[in-house]
């Protein structure tokens, strides 16, 4: 049984720490809505501490790109994860103001070895591992929704 909030909390901080020791000068605003009293979910920490830990650190660099765009400070990069449970599954949504997924790939960010990182930034694993996860072992599924150039935000939904 996996505590979900404690969960996210932990990856959250570990992802945006992970962005700030190479970019300094990044700042983001971290938005947490943990819902209260939410059921814990079977599954294995490291399995779904993975699958958090790259939608952390895949929105954190889409609005690092941005800001890259807005020199004059008039952007503030957001992060923002909720919890809540929905009838009979935990979800998790995490959504950022990034870059936004352009419409042309978007069938495309699931598959492995997919990825616009440049070479060494990026190995394309990320979301294909997070499907395998959730959807083949945990049953769950997975949504996004994305405007190129507002953002992005993905559902993640993990059977009680
Ligand atoms: P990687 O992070 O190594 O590129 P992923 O499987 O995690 O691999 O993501 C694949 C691609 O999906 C990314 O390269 C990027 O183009 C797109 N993507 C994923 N998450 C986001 C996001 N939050 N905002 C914009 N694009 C995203
Ligand atoms: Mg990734």
């Amino acid at each position: 049984p996996i505590d979900v909030n404690a969960l996210a909390d932990e990856y959250l901080r570990l992802a945006y720490h992970g962005l700030r020791a190479k970019d300094k000068s990044f700042n983001a605003d971290l938005v947490t809505n943990f819902g209260e009293s939410l059921p814990k979910v079977n599954a294995i920490s490291q399995d779904l501490g993975r699958v958090l830990l790259n939608l952390f650190t895949n929105a954190f660099y889409a609005t690092q790109q941005k800001s890259k765009q807005f020199t004059d400070g008039s952007y503030k990069p957001v992060v923002e994860v909720n919890t809540l449970q929905q009838d009979n599954s935990v979800q998790i949504i995490v959504r950022d103001n990034g870059t936004g997924i352009p419409d042309a790939i978007k069938d495309k960010i699931l598959q492995p070895f997919f990825t616009t990182k440049p070479t060494g930034e990026g190995t394309g694993l990320g979301l294909s591992l997070s499907y395998d996860i959730v959807v083949k072992v945990h049953n769950g599924t997975i949504n996004i929704e994305s405007t190129e150039g507002e953002g992005c935000t993905f559902f993640i939904n993990i059977p009680l």
